[in-house]
């Protein structure tokens, strides 16, 4: 089908290497040494019922194949799908699904998986069960004979909670359930859920894969080929594809994913270790650190611990709105991923439409901040996280002398 080597020729290759040549081969046509942006909705045929491997844009590209070979590759994944954006490839998951069956979910997924499923496919007589991913018991307490599909992520956004991927594979295949990891946060460099047994992985590749925040785009990752010839028909049928510049975006960003991953956690290792120490800050969560609750079970089932972090800023919404408000190389904005620092309030942001009690019950608390550093110099970012967090400090000071006045 392609006109690229296949990346499985590569596998035996170290990461890096892969993210640079895997579905990277020189332009057959003409020796360019980069896959080309190939900007062309359709492709001529040779002859009556014969084409050169490509035929609609929509169906395959030369630019989106090379995205998926490589994608593909740096998951240790025989196949994968580009879409036009992480809920687009969300979205054909569930389009595996048919009227009558169920979902479960990990109570703590991304905001937008959250209302896809509760707004638009709950219209369609699908049914999802929310459960705590952390508890086995409850995942296995919640599987009915309906029940098609497991749906986590690990680790979650923004109170960066894991889910046991491999219990839960094991847990998913005894009851002959699929199990779909979101894998955004970690990335493959980091974590690669179909080692550990899932069946499909979810790619916002908006997020760090594309890593540079100009680009939005996802992907659907797996190895089962009768899963994946339904996914593919899907993706076609339904279209959410993305363009070639978009898929060159992506394929650029994914050559310096080691790189990158490996700044934006020595980055959020650092600010961490600062803020567990900083007499203004309540509670640090960020898996590379032994205070946080599963530390181990990161150490065991992550080549490293991420790039994102969040904490708890004393004095609620009042501090953490000075805090987020001070900053300034850290953007108040909501994504994450890139390589330039972004700072979010969840309760007022990203998690704003879920009511407070259910927020605070799960840990979403006013005080709560999240932080996705980007590769400038950690003792930058750390300064500026430090004078704003003096900022609110002195507020906080000033307004109990306020009070006690
Ligand atoms: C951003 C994000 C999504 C949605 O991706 P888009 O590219 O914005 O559509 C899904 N899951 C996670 C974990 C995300 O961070």
């Amino acid at each position: 089908m392609s006109l690229y080597k296949k990346h499985e020729e590569n596998q035996n290759q170290q990461f890096s290497t892969r993210a640079i040549h895997a579905g990277q081969d020189c332009d057959p046509g003409t020796g360019a040494l980069n896959t080309p942006i190939f900007q062309t909705s359709t492709f001529v045929l040779e002859e009556l019922g014969k084409n050169r491997g490509y035929q609609y844009a929509r169906t395959h590209n030369p630019t989106r194949t090379a995205l998926e070979e490589c994608l593909a590759s740096l998951e240790n994944a025989k196949y994968a799908l580009a879409s036009a954006s992480g809920l687009s490839a969300a979205y054909t998951v569930t389009n595996l699904l048919s009227q009558g069956d169920n979902v479960i979910v990990g109570e703590d997924v991304y905001g937008g998986v959250y209302r896809l499923f509760e707004q638009v496919l709950t219209r369609y007589g699908i049914t999802f069960t929310y459960v705590n991913a952390q508890n086995l018991g409850d995942i296995e307490a919640a599987i009915t004979p309906a029940t098609k599909l497991v749906w986590i992520e690990t680790p979650t956004n923004p109170l960066v909670k894991l889910a046991d991927v491999r219990a839960i594979a094991d847990l998913c295949h005894a009851h002959g359930v699929l199990l779909a990891v979101d894998n955004t946060f970690a990335t493959p460099y980091f974590q690669r859920p179909l080692d550990l047994g899932a069946d499909v992985i979810i790619h916002s590749t908006t997020k760090y894969l594309g890593g540079h925040s100009d680009v939005i785009g996802g992907a659907i990752v797996t190895s089962d080929p009768e899963l994946y010839e339904r996914l593919q028909y899907h993706n076609n049928a339904v279209g959410a594809v993305p363009g070639p510049f978009d898929c060159f975006l992506v394929l650029r960003g994914l050559k310096t994913l080691k790189l990158r991953m490996r700044e934006h956690e020595r980055n959020a290792t650092a600010i961490a270790n600062f803020l567990e120490s900083h007499p203004s800050v309540e509670r640090v969560l960020y898996p590379g650190l032994k205070s946080h609750p599963q530390h181990d079970l990161a150490a065991k089932q992550m080549t490293g611990f991420g790039g994102m972090l969040s904490f708890v800023v004393k004095g609620g919404l009042d501090a953490a709105a000075s805090t987020v408000g001070s900053t300034k190389l850290f953007q108040l904005a909501e994504s994450l991923g890139g390589v330039k620092s972004l700072i979010c309030h969840p309760a007022t942001m990203t998690h704003k439409p879920i009511p407070k009690e259910i927020r605070e019950h799960c840990g979403i608390f006013d005080g709560l901040i999240r932080l996705s550093p980007g590769i400038e110099e950690a003792e930058d970012l750390i300064a500026d996280l430090d004078q704003a967090l003096s900022g609110s400090r002195t507020q906080c000071a000033v307004r109990e002398l306020a009070v006690v006045g």
